[in-house]
């Protein structure tokens, strides 16, 4: 799977393939994308919350290269956070540290996340630092450890199950008392830093979920992986672990039938969606993941 997804990424980094499922791929990029604007992903918070899944709202936007454009995208994030905040929901926004210049100084990104934790405050939303690539990894939680000593409390972390070191990382955040989302990892990380296997993935994502559970803190599994999903239910009722404590995330578009089912049996559940221009590098993951994503891109891009 790791080959697989290491092949696909590297094919969708090509310039003559992201021109051409950029210009003709949007129609396909919509299962996974809430839409180009924040009126259309607005409108999926509402469908979602129809079937009572709460919406993760996400402006899609990475590795910038320079700060007038790090400024743009937090200000985007700012008008999006607002216009949450004004939805009779339980508002929630996923940022990534690239998007807010973090390449270009770690400096501009604490700022700029700073202004959006004040914003959120505000309107009462959680703000969610994405976790990217293995190279930022580092500077990412220190930019989170600034934010809470800062004295924002609205704001959480996420440790990728797939990265060896995400144990320790863990060990290292208890005492701030982390709210963590825990994932298996999106990106093509080398076998030096993450783990290949799927059982090795699995055991380290239950033992990140069990630890920062076990430590009180809130704790959002965000997997599709039904063996995980049931793991999580079982351990967390066998030790009468609060249902306010831990929550099920997935992502727009990925097996919604699971998303309703998880929110009818009364999880919290939330699903996060993505919206904006920059949807490519965020699709190319999705595509990645799943070898029937790619044969469903190709049929797409060979219809008339
Ligand atoms: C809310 C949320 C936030 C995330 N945030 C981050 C983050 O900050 N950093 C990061 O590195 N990763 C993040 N991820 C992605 C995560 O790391 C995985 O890449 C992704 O969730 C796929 O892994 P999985 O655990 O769902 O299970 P998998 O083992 O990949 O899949 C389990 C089953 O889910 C279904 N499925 C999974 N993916 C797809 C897909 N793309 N299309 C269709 N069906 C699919 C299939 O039925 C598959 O058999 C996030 C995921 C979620 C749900």
């Amino acid at each position: 799977m790791s080959l697989w997804r290491k092949s696909v990424l590297a094919i969708a980094n090509r310039p003559a393939i992201e021109g051409l499922v950029r210009r003709y791929g949007m129609r396909l990029a919509r299962r996974f994308i809430a839409g180009e604007t924040l009126e259309e992903a607005l409108a999926a918070v509402h469908r979602l919350e129809e079937d009572g899944i709460h919406a993760i709202l996400d402006v899609l936007g990475e590795m910038v290269k320079d700060e007038a454009m790090a400024r743009a995208f937090a200000e985007e994030i700012k008008k999006a956070v607002r216009a949450f905040a004004a939805l009779p929901y339980p508002r929630y926004v996923s940022v990534k540290l690239t998007q807010l210049g973090l390449d270009t100084s770690e400096e501009l990104a604490k700022e700029l996340l700073g202004e959006i934790l004040a914003e959120a405050k505000a309107g009462e939303v959680f703000i969610r630092i994405d976790m990217e690539d293995s190279p930022r990894v580092d500077k990412t939680l220190a930019v989170y450890r600034a934010m809470r000593e800062a004295g924002f409390e609205n704001v959480g972390i996420v440790l990728q199950a797939y990265l060896k070191r995400s144990e320790a990382d863990l060990e290292a955040l208890l005492p701030y008392r982390p709210h963590i989302r825990v994932v298996k990892g999106a990106y093509a990380e080398p076998p030096e830093v993450a783990f290949p296997d799927l059982p090795t993935i699995r055991a380290t994502f239950k033992a990140l979920v069990e630890k920062n559970l076990r430590a009180g803190n809130p704790t959002a599994i965000a997997t599709h992986d039904d063996a995980l999903i049931r793991w999580a239910k079982d351990w967390a009722r066998e030790r009468d672990i609060p249902r306010n404590l831990y929550e099920f995330q997935f992502l727009y578009g990925v097996r919604p039938a699971l998303q309703k089912k998880t929110a009818r049996e009364g999880y919290t559940t939330r699903a996060y969606v993505p919206f904006g221009k920059y949807w490519y590098p965020y699709f190319s993951r999705r595509i990645a993941e799943r070898p029937e994503n790619a044969l469903f891109v190709l049929r797409g891009l060979l219809k008339p």
